[in-house]
C-alpha cells in the first residue's frame, strides 16, 4: 500500500516549503515533492524564488550596485578607485554560494522540526482521483503516495515567445540571464516589466548597451503613474533605453548577434544585439500536474481555479502562489502556504491581497501597497493625495539618494490609507509602513501623528501623509 500523509505540497519553493513547514508546525504528518534541478545537477528545494529568481537577481543586483557606485558615485564622496574592474565569473559565483546557502537551508529547516520532520521527495508529482499524488522520480522510476489533503505550489514558468525560443546563449530567460559569463556589449530585453528592468539593470550597471522593448505604450501600467515618472526619469539617466509601444515580430539568431524586427509608432525598425533577455511575464506551472480524474480545475491561462481561502472546489485539494490567481510574488505565495496550512489543521487562516505589497528592486526602488488614484477612480472611491520628495530629506541626500517621492492616497471622508506609493532608495522597506497601517485600518492623520526618527527616509512617508492634509512641514503645500 502507498504511503498515507496528513499533507502532500506539490512544489517546494516559496509557496510549498513554507506551507510544508507549517503543517509540520501543526503536527500533521507532511511531504514536500519537488522537481527541481540546480546547477550542480542535484535536486534544489526552494523553487524559483531561490534558485533563478527573487534572492539570485538580488544578489547580482547589489555586486552590480558597487561597481557602478565605484564607478559613478563614489567621486561624489571623495572617494576615488582608478581601474576598477569586474570579474563576472566571481559575480556569478558569489550569487551561486548564496543560492545555494539557501536551498541547502530547506533541508535544514525541513529536519529542524525534530519531533515532526518534513518529508522531501524528489521528483514529478502528478495528481489523480482520492487524493493520490504518482511521482516520477529523477531516476524514471515511478511510486504513488496519498494524502488526506495535497497543496498544489508548482509556481510558474517564463513565456516563450514562438519567434524567439530559449536557447540561454543568445536568447535568455531569466535563469540565463542570471548566468552569463561575460558582460554582454548590447543586450536587448523584450519586456519592461519587473524582471526585465531588474536584470537589464544588472548588466546596464555593468556597462552593457541595454535596449528594452515594450509592447505596451505605457510604461509600468500597473503602478502609480507619479511614481513610474519619476523612476522613467532616472532609468534613462543610467542609460537604460526603454522603448514603448514597440512590437518585436522577429528574433533571429545570425552567428553571434540577436536580429531583432520591431514595430513602433513611426514604423519597421531593427535591432541588432549580443544577448536577448525575454521578459514577457510567466505562466502557471500545471503543464502535468492534473491527472483528469483529478477534477481539479484550470482558468483559460492554465492557473487552478482556487476560492478565497485557496481551496479548490475537490474535497482535500488547495492551491497557491504563482500557480493560483493574484500577484506572482514570493510572499504572497507563503502567505498562502502558511494560511492554508491552518486551514487545514483547523485554525482560521487567511492572506489579505489587498495589502501584498509590491517592490521592483531597480535603482531607485519602487514599491506600493493597496490602490493607485487610477484604482480609485475606476472604482469611484473619493479620495485625497499627499506626495513628498526625497531631495526635502536630509537623510536621502546625505546619502546621495535624492531621487523619488513618496506618495499617500486617502479615502476623501474616512482619511483611510487607500495606498501607499513610493520610488527612492531603500523603498522596499519602508512600503511596510504603509501595509502596516492599512492591515490596522489606519488613516493619514495616524500616520502623520506617529514620531519618525531624524534623520531616517521614514520622514518621507510622515511628510506625504502630513500632506494629505496640507500641512507638511518641509514644503509647500
Ligand atoms: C528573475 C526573477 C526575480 C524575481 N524576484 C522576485 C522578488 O524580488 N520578489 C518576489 O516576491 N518575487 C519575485 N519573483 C517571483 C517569485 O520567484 C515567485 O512569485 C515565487 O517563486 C512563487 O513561488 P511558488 O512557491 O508559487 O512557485 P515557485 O517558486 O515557482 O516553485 C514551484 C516549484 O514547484 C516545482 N514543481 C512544479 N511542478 C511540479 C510538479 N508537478 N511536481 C513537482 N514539483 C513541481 C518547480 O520545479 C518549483 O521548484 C521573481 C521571479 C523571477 C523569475
Amino acid at each position: 500500500m502507498s504511503e498515507q500523509f496528513d499533507v502532500v505540497v506539490i512544489g517546494g519553493g516559496p509557496g510549498g516549503y513554507v506551507a510544508a513547514i507549517r503543517a509540520a508546525q501543526l503536527g500533521l504528518k507532511t511531504a514536500c515533492v519537488d522537481a527541481f534541478i540546480g546547477k550542480d545537477g542535484k535536486p534544489a528545494l526552494g523553487g524559483t524564488c531561490l534558485n533563478v529568481g527573487c534572492i539570485p537577481s538580488k544578489a547580482l543586483l547589489d555586486s552590480s550596485r558597487q561597481f557602478h557606485n565605484l564607478t559613478h558615485s563614489f567621486k561624489d564622496h571623495g572617494i576615488t578607485a582608478d581601474n576598477a574592474k569586474i570579474d563576472v565569473g566571481a559575480m556569478i559565483a558569489r550569487k551561486d554560494k548564496i543560492v545555494k546557502q539557501f536551498t541547502g537551508g530547506i533541508t535544514a529547516l525541513f529536519k529542524g522540526n525534530k519531533a515532526n520532520p518534513v518529508t522531501p521527495i524528489a521528483g514529478f508529482a502528478t495528481l489523480k482521483a482520492g487524493n493520490v499524488i504518482s511521482i516520477k522520480g529523477h531516476d524514471g522510476k515511478v511510486a504513488e503516495i496519498s494524502a488526506k489533503n495535497v497543496i498544489l505550489a508548482a509556481g510558474s514558468v517564463p513565456i516563450e515567445l514562438p519567434f524567439a525560443k530559449f536557447d540561454n546563449v543568445r536568447i535568455l530567460d531569466n535563469a540565463g540571464a542570471l548566468d552569463v559569463n561575460a558582460v554582454p556589449k548590447r543586450l536587448g530585453v523584450i519586456g519592461a516589466g519587473v524582471i526585465g528592468l531588474e536584470l537589464g539593470s544588472v548588466w546596464r550597471r555593468l556597462g552593457s548597451e541595454v535596449t528594452i522593448l515594450e509592447a505596451l505604450p505605457e510604461f509600468l501600467g500597473v503602478a502609480d503613474p507619479d511614481i513610474t515618472k519619476a523612476a522613467a526619469r532616472e532609468f534613462k539617466k543610467q542609460g537604460l533605453d526603454i522603448q514603448l509601444g514597440a512590437k518585436v515580430s522577429k528574433a533571429e539568431i545570425k552567428g553571434e548577434e540577436v536580429h531583432l524586427t520591431y514595430a513602433d509608432a513611426s514604423g519597421e525598425k531593427t535591432l541588432v544585439v549580443d544577448k536577448l533577455l525575454v521578459a514577457v511575464g510567466r505562466r502557471a506551472a500545471t503543464a502535468g500536474l492534473l491527472d483528469p480524474s483529478s477534477g481539479v480545475k484550470l482558468d483559460e491561462r492554465g492557473r487552478v481555479i482556487v476560492d478565497e481561502h485557496c481551496a479548490t472546489g475537490v474535497a482535500g485539494v488547495w492551491a497557491i502562489g504563482d500557480c493560483v490567481r493574484g500577484p506572482m510574488l514570493a510572499h504572497k505565495a507563503s502567505e498562502e502556504g502558511i494560511a492554508v496550512a491552518e486551514l487545514i489543521a483547523g485554525l482560521p487562516g487567511h492572506v489579505n491581497l489587498d495589502t501584498v505589497p509590491w517592490v521592483i528592486y531597480t535603482e531607485p526602488e519602487i514599491a506600493w501597497v493597496g490602490k493607485t488614484e487610477a484604482e480609485c477612480k475606476a472604482a469611484e472611491i473619493s479620495y485625497k493625495v499627499g506626495t513628498f520628495p526625497f531631495a526635502a530629506i536630509g537623510r536621502a541626500v546625505a546619502m546621495n539618494e535624492p531621487a523619488g517621492l513618496v506618495k499617500v492616497i486617502a479615502h476623501a471622508e474616512t482619511d483611510r490609507i487607500l495606498g501607499l506609493h513610493l520610488c527612492g532608495a531603500n523603498v522596499s522597506e519602508l512600503v511596510h509602513e504603509g501595509v502596516v497601517a492599512m492591515e490596522f485600518h489606519g488613516s493619514a492623520e495616524d500616520l502623520a501623528r506617529i514620531c519618525h526618527a531624524h534623520p531616517t527616509l521614514s520622514e518621507a512617508v510622515h511628510e506625504a501623509a502630513l500632506a494629505v492634509d496640507k500641512r507638511a512641514i518641509h514644503k509647500a503645500n
